[in-house]
């Protein structure tokens, strides 16, 4: 998982959740370097509150991430393979999908949530953005916002070390908005 500290050996400060603690946010607006580190969950609630009393609007967080943009780094899927695909692909499959996916054999004991038929475009970008693919766009924008929020320089300190992920997420995000395989 990008974003993440792998060496780190800290336990999430969130009062009561022992999970490492991975994931740094800055302990205030007024002290940047100063890091508290939480698990996945716990950095991304942290951040959504940090938004909320920095008073950062959304507004100015899409006009920010516009911005990005228009500095010139274009928003296209980036080939960095997942850990699951480099699992894949040392067993000489490039893609997981013809083994697993739409062509492969239902288990008929199983629940097939999550097995949608999309394009490769839509299926790319839902895993990008951590989604399902029976969520409606409101929610997997509620999700995109969410990882906007833990991945955006301005909301973890000025740190650019996330920066190809967010180009990915916000990628993502643009397929799913354009794409008529989701409800509104
Ligand atoms: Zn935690």
């Amino acid at each position: 998982m990008s974003g993440a500290f792998e060496t780190s050996t800290r336990v999430c400060e969130h009062p009561g959740c022992e999970l490492a603690g991975q994931y740094r946010a800055p302990r205030s607006p007024d002290s940047l370097d100063d890091y508290l580190w939480f698990c996945k969950d716990h950095v991304r609630e942290y951040n959504l509150k940090w938004n909320f009393f920095n008073g950062t609007t959304e507004a100015e967080m899409d006009a920010q991430i516009e911005q990005d943009r228009v500095w010139g780094r274009e928003t296209k899927p980036f080939g960095r393979p997942s850990e699951e695909q480099r699992a894949w692909q040392r067993l000489g499959v490039d893609d997981p999908h013809q083994v697993l996916g739409e062509n492969a054999t239902q288990n008929p004991g199983k629940s097939i949530t999550g097995t949608r038929r999309l394009p490769p475009t839509e299926r790319r970008a839902i895993e990008i953005l951590e989604a399902k693919d029976h969520w409606t766009k409101v929610e997997i924008r509620k999700q995109y916002k969410a990882l906007i929020k833990i991945l955006h320089p301005d909301m973890n300190g000025g740190d650019r070390s996330d920066e190809e992920r967010l180009q990915e997420v916000v990628w993502a995000w643009e397929q799913i908005k354009e794409s008529r395989s989701f409800k509104d």
